[in-house]
């Protein structure tokens, strides 16, 4: 060989540090000045257009990558980690998390498995996410990409366990009889697609109503199982919803607990929203019997604010969570000692490389402390409580539905404005506080009613941001209102 052989290693180490010092040095005075800025906005059509480049050829300097960068990137956020961005359900990311993720990606390491220190704040994670909910230390877990795909988690090993045969091995063709998972009419889409996912069909899905305050009918509940019982099917598991996402509600997690163990149901609890109310001081006891589930889902990239992504999946019974995923292929048998002797992380979820996403959630709790984050979520409600105060002060709001966390729902009406015409208004209001950079809510319909939703999930906001919103969503509703009339010709 007369060439040194090529390497991904910089030449010149101090180039590169150079511009890594300046990258740290801008991300601090970006999120430093986030408030400064606008929650979004739109991308100029050259900037769009350079996205669509081909794959480049050769090589630029790392320098001119990062010009890109900030001249390309860095202007056009989604804008979750602005202050006043409340839309869907969304974390605001933290600083600390971001140097874990920066940090985990200079370690390199895969978390599939093998004995090293990434591994033990892996499964350390994990027990701190139980401590949280109340779980017991002999549950099983595993951090997963999100919510969806701890749902998948606890779904498929629920599946397993109650369908009374090796499924494993035999798969579904093979069930008694067609299993049944129940959720609410509120329930999250992603069980829709778990339950296709598991090779279960949407029917395997019943939708139970909910009663006036959005929670699970649980007469409803106890009457389809007793129906799919006398039917021959299979009743296998109710999934609770703790914080629904179009308002927040809670169902009563003590009465399918007890429902589901007089039924000899698996017990399954959606807490992608609400199961962290848990470790809130004034919070917790919205969802008081969480622990008794037989699986939970929840997810630290929303109120914990961890960088995306990162959810979780807890599963009680550890035997059940690890006989559903564990399979150890000959490349991947356990040593004696040495990095293949530590337990096998990927045996708990469809995953096998699988990132180091425990570190960002560990930096955080390390920095600040539990007691902080419970704070925080505390401090959420508080802020939902504050702004649905506001909004029934003001005769052209209506608050659309009682506020129970941190998700507040209202529109503008002044009145006499016909549904249709109410939602072209308010959608017209949403759209232009984006398009201004002011404000992000989202929309939602409620019992039929088209309302803004702003889930206020965000360490950063302030009252007085909650007191722009309704100034924002009110002075452009009384300029869109006469106009619409008259110009716009609606109603
Ligand atoms: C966000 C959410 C999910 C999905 O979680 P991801 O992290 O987005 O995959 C599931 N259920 C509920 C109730 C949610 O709010």
């Amino acid at each position: 060989m007369d060439e040194t052989p090529e390497t991904l290693d910089p030449a010149e180490w101090d180039a590169h540090r150079a511009v890594a010092h300046r990258m740290v040095d801008d991300a601090v005075d970006y999120i430093r000045d986030v408030r400064s800025r606008p929650v979004w906005q739109d991308m100029p059509t050259d900037v769009r257009a350079r996205f669509r480049d081909g794959v480049p050829r050769d090589g630029q300097p790392l320098d001119a990558v990062y010009r890109q960068i900030a001249t390309d990137l860095l202007p056009y956020p989604m804008g979750n980690i602005h202050p006043r961005f409340w839309m869907w359900y969304m974390g605001a990311s933290n600083f600390t998390g971001a140097l874990g993720d920066f940090l985990a990606a200079i370690l390199g390491s895969n978390l599939g498995g093998g004995d090293h220190a990434a591994a033990e704040i892996d499964k350390q994670v994990v027990d701190w996410m139980k401590e949280m909910v109340g779980y017991p230390a002999a549950a099983s877990g595993t951090l997963v990409s999100g919510g969806s795909m701890a749902n998948l988690i606890g779904l498929t090993v629920a599946r397993n366990t109650m369908s009374g045969i090796d499924l494993r091995e035999l798969g579904v063709s093979a069930l008694p009889a067609p299993m049944r998972f129940y959720g609410s009419d509120q329930v999250h889409s992603c069980h829709r697609i778990a339950v296709e996912a598991m090779g279960l069909g949407n029917r395997a899905l019943r939708c139970v109503p909910t009663d006036a305050a959005s929670r699970m009918d649980i007469l409803a509940l106890r009457k389809l199982i007793a129906e799919d019982r006398k039917a021959g099917l299979l009743p296998a598991c109710v999934i609770a919803t703790a914080g629904t996402v179009n308002t927040g509600a809670i169902d009563e997690l003590e009465a399918i607990a007890d429902l589901c163990a007089a039924e000899g149901l698996w017990m399954h609890v959606d807490g992608c929203i609400g199961a962290l109310l848990a470790i809130a001081p004034k919070g917790c006891a919205l969802v008081h019997g969480i622990a008794r589930a037989d699986s939970i889902a929840l997810d630290p990239h929303k109120w914990l604010h961890a960088p995306f992504e990162v959810g979780c999946a807890l599963v009680r019974d550890a035997d059940a969570h690890l006989g559903t995923f564990t399979a150890t292929p000959e490349y991947l048998a356990n040593a004696p000692r040495g990095i293949a002797s530590g337990a096998w992380l990927h045996d708990f979820g469809l995953q096998t490389s699988r990132g180091f996403r425990a570190l960002k959630v560990w930096m955080a709790l390390k920095e600040h402390g539990l007691a902080k984050f419970g704070r925080l979520v505390d401090q959420d409600l508080a802020h939902a409580r504050y702004l649905s105060e506001q909004i029934e002060a003001i005769p052209e709001l209506t608050l659309c539905f009682p506020t129970v966390i941190n998700i507040v729902c209202f529109r503008y009406d002044p009145g006499g404005l016909s549904e249709a015409t109410l939602k072209q208004l308010n959608t017209e209001i949403m759209v232009q506080m984006q398009e201004a950079g002011i404000a992000a809510v989202s929309d939602t319909t409620v019992q039929g009613r088209h309302c803004l939703r702003a889930a206020i999930n965000n360490h950063r906001t302030t009252p007085s941001d909650l007191d722009l919103l309704i100034q924002e969503v009110v002075r452009r509703g009384r300029t869109l209102v006469p106009e619409a009339v008259e110009a716009r010709g609606w109603d």
